[in-house]
């Protein structure tokens, strides 16, 4: 009888495809991943849910186990937090509502900022700015990009000085749910959620350790303790912090295009012994459960 090899893992639980901020489509961020030697990958893009059906098949084709993922921004004491939400249920029809309407509400923005810079006269402002965007909802620097084509203003700073900083016409502010409720559409649709890299809040210790724990009474399960561009301090910094709230641990790498070494898929830092990591509390993932 030979007894069966714990096989390798390599687990990378945060990256983006072109149906969100990244560069490359979901089936060549499946494959590169696969060429990176990721086992297991969750595609967390923006707000958005629709690259899981194509990366599930390039998966399947490269033998990767997917799971279901995605990035929600959200507000925290009028911050702007990112939490990651995996292993949910991907054809929950609440948790798909949620998301048809935050991206209403984030069209109905670039829509007023558009309006409201109207009498600049740039024609079809909202439309190029969606083609600036990559025909994603367009936020004050691609509307910026626009007018500086249209010579309306000489450089992107001219344009936030002088209508899209705070105070001017085109300020609208970003509709974003509170952290309480994204965490709920996340554990309603049966998934865990997950603080996100949050060492680039630039929040003090206190603050963050605030945030931590308001995000556990919300019912969120776990912290990002390894991410890329991250020092070993911040991982030691967060890992303690992740016992200290009972908190379970995730990593990723948070990819969003080739050529960034410092930013590679399945490339992250070790977590430190001692922690208990998110995916052994998925429930649909086979190979990652908790050692018996
Ligand atoms: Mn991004
Ligand atoms: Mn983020
Ligand atoms: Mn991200």
């Amino acid at each position: 009888m030979t007894i069966p090899q714990d096989p390798v893992l390599c687990i990378d639980l945060h990256c983006h495809s072109t149906a969100s901020d990244g560069a490359l489509t979901p089936t060549e961020l499946v494959v590169r991943a696969a060429e990176k030697t990721v086992t297991h990958l969750a595609l967390t893009d923006h707000d958005t849910v629709r690259g899981f059906a194509e990366a599930q098949s390039a998966a399947k084709a490269n033998g990767i186990v997917l799971i279901s993922g995605i990035e929600l921004s959200c507000l925290w004491r009028s911050h702007t937090i990112h939490i990651v939400g995996l292993d949910f249920d991907i054809d929950n029809t609440d948790f798909l509502a949620a998301l048809e309407q935050q991206n209403r509400n984030r069209w109905a923005r670039a829509a007023m900022i558009a309006e409201r810079l109207s009498k600049l006269a740039v024609p079809d402002l909202l439309e190029r700015a969606t083609a600036e965007s990559g025909g994603d909802v367009p936020g004050r620097p691609h509307f910026a990009k626009v007018m500086v084509e249209a010579g309306v203003v000489k450089n992107v700073a001219q344009a936030f000085k002088r209508y899209l900083g705070s105070g001017k016409a085109g300020d609208v502010k970003a509709y974003w749910p509170e952290l309480q409720e994204v965490v709920q559409w996340i554990n309603s649709a049966g998934g865990l959620a997950v603080l996100a890299h949050p060492r680039k809040y630039q929040l003090t210790a206190t603050k963050l350790r605030d945030l931590t724990a308001d995000f556990r009474r919300a019912g969120g399960q776990a912290i990002e303790v390894s991410t890329s561009g991250q020092s070993s301090g911040d991982l030691g910094f967060l890992a303690e912090l992740c016992v200290r709230e009972r908190m379970l641990a995730s990593q990723g790498s948070d990819f969003h295009f080739p050529g960034a070494p410092w930013c590679e898929l399945g490339r992250i830092m070790k977590m430190p012994d001692g922690l208990e990591p998110v995916w052994h509390h998925f429930r649909q993932v086979p190979g990652v459960g908790a050692p018996v």
